[in-house]
């Protein structure tokens, strides 16, 4: 054969081979997408904007139990990972919801995702979808479950404030009465009794300022407040505590500083910060009042040199009735509602408050605050 024609032979089956390759890798890769559309089952019509637009957890499963879609808050609250539910108890619902053909809702504890020791509380709503899938529906109700057993606490923890010194009051005046004829007695019994009505006396205003703050229009009408005027009024409330205790009270930092929001229980925060310090540090030391205004926040810090409050509990003693030393409060007549009333004066001025402290050097808490020209009035509720 002549070579020209083996040349040119060779071409055209060279160029034939190749389309006949592109050709069957084509086929196949439409066959292939098309297996794919098929055994990949799609969202019913609808249903994906439904669960895009949903602030809770949805999820839309297959008839094998694969999620084919969840909402975001699906996957926050740690209910599916490689597309199936990660817990036990919800594959459950949805079988029988599969079986027996009704809407099932129940409230589960289940924990949080598949590691990790926190548990969140779900309502959960679990019907069919059409005649192949199932819709799981969870709504979080971990914050009111909280907020539930926070409050029975509260008034367990009251009832047993209340009581010692009910009892203590009580059997005083018996005392008081055995003791008539006896000056001296009468003397002792009557200081003590006025100490443990005082004592009462507080906790009953502390209990109603935490109400008031917890009540949702503590700050309808916030007026502009001089910090300058928080602060004296905080240390003038103080001077009887500090003088007894030889405590140097000072203050200083920026002037002339502003806030929004209610000049009382601004001065409550700051004086349950002061006192304490004094309380919690030795006799003979020194309390620090400093202001601080830049960036459009006001930081109001009280600085001791007591005995400073170990990592472990710096987030406890915010808590409402907590003491890391009950015998020590006892005695100063603390009610441990302190500091939680100053969380909440923070909290409801659109703030919050800081600690940085060192057992055996001292503690720094910082109560910072919007200033008032860059707060905006509305956040707060109405401006006076
Ligand atoms: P209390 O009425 O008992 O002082 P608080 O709510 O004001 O209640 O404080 C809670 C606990 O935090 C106190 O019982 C005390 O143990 C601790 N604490 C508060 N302030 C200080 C401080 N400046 N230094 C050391 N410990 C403090």
């Amino acid at each position: 054969m002549d070579p020209a024609w083996l040349v040119l032979a060779s071409i055209a089956f060279g160029i034939l081979l190749g389309a006949g390759v592109v050709l069957i890798v084509t086929i196949a890769a439409r066959r292939g997408r098309r297996a794919v559309a098929v055994v990949s089952p799609s969202v019913p019509d609808g249903v994906d904007q439904v669960i895009d637009a949903l602030e809770s957890g949805g999820i839309v499963l297959d008839p094998s139990n694969n999620v084919i879609k969840s909402s975001p808050g699906a996957l926050a609250l740690g209910l599916v990972w490689n597309n199936a539910l990660v817990h036990p108890e919800l594959v459950a619902i949805v079988d029988d919801v599969r079986r027996y053909g009704d809407p099932i809702v129940r409230e589960l504890e289940l924990p949080r995702g598949r590691i990790g020791d926190a548990n969140i509380f779900l309502l959960v709503r679990v019907a069919r979808l059409g005649a192949r899938y199932v819709l799981l529906l969870a709504e979080d109700r971990t914050e009111s479950v909280k907020l539930d057993a926070v409050r029975r606490d509260f008034i367990a923890n009251i009832s047993h404030e209340l009581k010692t010194p009910i009892g203590a009051v009580s059997l005083l005046a018996e005392a008081l009465q055995a003791a008539a004829k006896e000056p001296e007695q009468v003397k002792r019994f009557a200081k003590r009794l006025t100490k443990e009505s005082d004592r009462l006396a507080r906790i009953t205003q502390e209990i109603i300022e935490l109400s008031r703050l917890q009540a949702a229009d503590a700050l309808a009408r916030p007026a502009t407040v001089e910090i300058d005027h928080v602060i004296a009024a905080a240390i003038d409330q103080n001077r009887v505590a500090a003088e007894a205790r030889n405590v140097t009270m000072a203050s200083g930092g920026d002037a002339g500083a502003e806030v929004f929001g209610d000049d009382a229980l601004l001065v409550v925060a700051v004086h349950n910060l002061i006192n304490n310090a004094i309380i919690y540090s030795p006799k003979g030391s020194r309390v620090g009042i400093g202001v601080s205004n830049s960036g459009g926040i006001v930081e109001i810090a009280v600085t001791d040199q007591g005995i400073g409050i170990a990592a472990d509990e710096q987030d406890r003693v915010f808590e409402r009735f907590y003491r890391i030393d009950p015998a020590r409060s006892r005695h100063t007549g603390g009610s441990g509602l302190g500091l939680s009333i100053v969380k909440h004066v923070a909290q409801n001025h659109g703030g919050d408050v800081r600690l940085w402290s060192q057992p055996g050097y001292g503690s720094t808490f910082t109560i910072r605050l919007p200033e008032a020209t860059h707060a905006t009035a509305d956040s707060l509720g109405e401006s006076a």
